[in-house]
């Protein structure tokens, strides 16, 4: 077991579901490196909120982004030193508010790396504002009578922009979790984890989600772009996670 841990003090929220991500990050790493691959080869990616600080409390590579950066920062990293492999983590603010356009282009053009979207529905770290996944209705300081919006669907769009591994799973589930990021992992091309994830402060949706959440079944992933733009347009009764869609597609670095 390689020791990745830090000296650093966490300061998320007692409780925060921040910290299952984090175990089962370092888990995968684990595995892969028992795998046989290289810890100095693993570099990790941030934007900026909550889940920005997840570089600080895992011992390998890493690069703290601007808000919204963290995918054009990871494919640059990527496409500079092929031999790396880049995990990039965002929020929802920053994937899918001000990083969309870096999100669809990444997808597009079917980079080499892995991105991990703490989806919380909410910007954490400035305190309760609503993002474009909280939901129709939320109250927070930037929509005190509720936020009038629909909330957008991320996967959706990744697979109408050509990403070729497109997955959802569910931050109480770190046995979930593990597998699914380590499949991201050794995808190559551009992998999406949407995480569904309570901020336990802001926006506590471990009730809503908890009777839900049902595993996909054994028929996925597909590899049926219709299939699986209908899968994740599913919006009411139970929420699925796993892997969508996957499929093999020339890589953007090996084209350049
Ligand atoms: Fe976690 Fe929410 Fe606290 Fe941020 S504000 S550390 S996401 S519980």
């Amino acid at each position: 077991m390689t020791d990745l841990s830090t000296s650093a003090k966490n300061t998320w929220c007692p409780g925060c579901t921040n910290f299952v991500i984090l175990a089962a990050f370092k888990n995968v790493l684990n595995d892969l490196i028992t795998e046989g691959y290289s810890k100095d080869n693993f570099v990790m990616v941030a934007g900026i909120g909550c889940h920005g600080k997840i570089p600080d409390f895992v011992n390998i590579n890493s690069f703290i982004s601007l808000h919204g950066r963290d995918v054009a920062t990871a494919e640059g990293i990527k496409i500079a030193n092929l031999g790396l492999t880049v995990v990039s983590f965002a929020g929802d603010g920053d994937a899918y508010a001000e990083g969309i356009e870096h999100l669809v282009h990444a997808a597009k053009r079917n980079t080499n790396i892995s991105l991990f979207v703490h989806n919380n529905q909410v910007f954490g770290l400035t305190t309760g504002q609503a993002t474009p996944t909280s939901p129709k209705g939320y109250k927070g300081r930037s929509t005190p009578f509720g936020s009038p919006e629909e909330p957008f669907n991320p996967l959706l769009v990744v697979l109408a922009a050509g990403a070729t591994f497109v997955a959802r799973a569910w931050a109480m589930d770190p046995n979930g979790l593990r597998d699914i990021m380590k499949r991201a992992i050794k995808h190559k091309g551009f992998a999406i984890i949407d995480i569904i994830q309570p901020c336990i402060t802001f926006a506590d949706t471990r009730e809503f989600y908890k009777d839900k959440i049902v595993p996909l079944g054994s028929d996925w992933p597909t590899n049926d772009l219709g299939k699986a733009m209908e899968k994740v347009r599913e919006n009411s009764g139970p929420v699925p996670v796993g892997v969508f869609y996957e499929i093999d597609k020339p890589i953007f670095e090996d084209q350049i």
